[in-house]
């Protein structure tokens, strides 16, 4: 095995042997949740690995549980907003573009991101977000497909099979997921990181995506998803199978 894939491997285990310690905290703070998956990464790097992770193929990865649109109490969408406005057309390229298919010729890509707002709760996250997108940014509908909160909630966004509006230049065939919080300055909670894994690794099955990357990896502008949560990108998508990066991003056939 080379130096590179044992440290990769090294680093799979880490975040994967949080799942059953973090899933006994009950109010873990983010500073906590980073020494906690520290400390374990640690310990894996030091004692060498204790187990073999199974092949991806071999994976069953069952739906995480979602709050859907309803749940949150999601806006409807808005077919006249000013910068999507209208439905996709040869001659509307920038409207409402819903794919066909069952989405696995459409998808490559999962984007990650950071919501820097936060609210007094996940799920008035999800609404302010919702609000600024439709009522400040002029878009049809929240930008994102996925949300993950600082409790590790999983939310519907934007509708899996409708593009997004979450990566200047990009947004066709790749999937939007934001992580709350501001990861400039704070660090993602334990339970995040394992949700966004679970939600993560799915997506990859069921949209038989090859690739993951930060949002400021399609667009250096920006520095979504921050610097705290960029860590962790290359073992969500060690976890996932998926390569890091933009380079399998391509319009999509459907
Ligand atoms: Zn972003």
């Amino acid at each position: 095995m080379s130096q590179h894939a044992e440290y990769s491997r090294r680093r799979f285990l880490g975040l994967a042997g949080i799942t059953s310690m973090a899933a006994g905290l009950t109010c873990a703070t983010g500073a906590a949740g980073y020494l906690l998956i520290t400390a374990v990464r640690r310990s894996h790097g030091a004692a060498g690995p204790t187990a073999t992770p199974r092949p991806l193929a071999l994976k069953q990865i069952d739906r995480p549980t979602i709050i859907s649109r309803a749940g949150w109490g999601a806006r409807e969408p808005d077919h006249e907003a000013e910068n999507e406005s209208g439905f996709y057309s040869l001659l509307n390229e920038e409207g409402w573009r819903e794919y066909e298919g069952d989405l696995r010729d459409t998808y490559t890509t999962v984007v990650v991101h950071h919501s820097v707002i936060v609210e007094s709760d996940d799920e008035a996250t999800m609404r302010e977000i919702q609000d600024l997108h439709m009522d400040d940014r002029g878009w049809a509908d929240i930008a994102y497909h996925f949300g993950v909160g600082t409790t590790g909630v999983v939310f519907e966004g934007r509708a899996m099979d409708v593009r997004g509006t979450h990566v200047e230049g990009a947004n066709t065939g790749s999937i939007g997921v934001v992580f709350f919080g501001n990861f400039e300055e704070t660090v993602p909670t334990a339970e995040q990181i394992v949700s966004g894994q679970r939600l993560i690794d799915w997506l990859a099955l069921r949209l038989e995506l090859t690739h993951l990357a930060g949002h400021k990896e399609f667009n250096d502008f920006t520095d979504c998803p921050g610097r705290n949560l960029s860590y962790y990108l290359e073992a969500l998508a060690e976890s996932a199978g998926l390569e890091l990066g933009t380079s399998g991003y391509g319009q999509p056939k459907t």
